[in-house]
């Protein structure tokens, strides 16, 4: 297997971080159209490399092939994207839905996050949780996956916890950004003062042929159904 990669682009957003292949989808600021319109949520989203090749494969063997020891290799690309002058006081992780998470035996995000706390010295707070199975996101257009997923987290009681901390939040992919940015609002709505994503890896829509529904179609790239 040839050594994941980190994410190269020569046009990204300031904010989120997404590539693009010419600066025309960002404004004056640097800022894509969906931080622009206030649908993400976080506040900074970093990320190792793209979905695909090696990064691709690796994640795959984590998460279907249920290989945990990788938590720890994947946390090392989780801190290699992390910058370091970035300080946090509390990481959580996207949750899966219980009933996925009892299929799969684990939550590969949750698992990372506990990587990232052991490293850092940093609490892993429980704070999420999803409060409803969502539809398949694969086909929908950037709106309506927001739309699909705004409502489908919650953070637990007792997550009062996080008033004003700042807050890492932890997932293996990010598709469209939909499911963190819903998490980052609902932890927001706790009170939290910050919230950056820190993702493994990024489906990269610059690749030739990503159409959302008729994309290379793999659990991984439809992620966001989780
Ligand atoms: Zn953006």
């Amino acid at each position: 297997m040839k050594e994941p990669q980190p994410i190269s682009a020569e046009f990204f957003c300031v904010s989120c971080r997404t590539p693009f292949l010419n600066p025309f989808p960002l404004d004056s600021e640097g800022r894509c159209g969906l931080c622009r319109s206030g649908l993400r949520g976080f506040d900074a989203a970093y990320c190792y490399g793209s979905y695909e090749g090696a990064l691709r494969e690796l994640i795959h063997l984590y998460k279907y092939g249920r290989v945990r020891t990788l938590a720890k290799p994947l946390g090392d690309l989780l801190a290699a994207a992390l910058p370091r002058e970035e300080r946090f006081d509390a990481i959580t992780a996207v949750p899966l839905h219980w009933r996925r998470e009892w299929q799969r035996g684990f939550n590969q995000s949750e698992l990372l996050a506990r990587t990232m706390a052991a490293r850092y010295g940093i609490p892993v707070v429980p704070a999420l949780r999803r409060v409803r199975a969502t539809k398949t996101q694969a086909g929908l257009s950037n709106t309506r996956r927001h739309q699909n997923v705004a409502t489908a987290f919650e953070c637990r009681r007792g997550a009062h916890a996080l008033a004003a901390k700042r807050i890492l939040l932890i997932d293996d992919v990010m598709t469209t950004g939909a499911t963190a940015a819903a998490c980052a609002r609902a932890l927001k709505r706790a009170g939290a003062a910050k919230v950056a994503l820190l993702t493994v890896a990024r489906v990269d829509r610059r690749m030739e042929g990503w159409r959302g529904a008729s994309a290379p179609s793999t659990e991984g790239v439809n992620r966001d159904v989780e």
